[in-house]
């Protein structure tokens, strides 16, 4: 078919036929902050273990004693 070469994608612009979509305009300085207001890292929280009082994660089984739930539910070598 050979017809109109142009696709009229915009009332005031003629984009050749197979160009990529891209971004019209660049986006403000302002409006980049905005999006990057919330990319920053966030300190892990810890909970204390009842059962040794060491610093874990929690809702996860202690590393240091193996107790979860008042319970050994993980073998823990012991330090020499
Ligand atoms: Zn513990």
């Amino acid at each position: 078919m050979a017809g109109n070469p142009w696709v009229v994608l915009t009332t005031d612009k003629l984009i050749p036929k197979g160009t990529m979509p891209n971004p019209k305009r660049r986006h403000s300085k302002a409006r980049r902050d905005r999006r990057r207001a919330h990319d920053f890292l966030v300190p892990q929280s810890l909970a204390e273990c009842p059962h040794c009082h060491e610093a874990k994660l929690p809702h996860q089984a202690c590393p240091y004693c193996g107790y979860y739930r008042g319970r050994e539910v993980i073998l823990v070598k012991e330090s020499v």
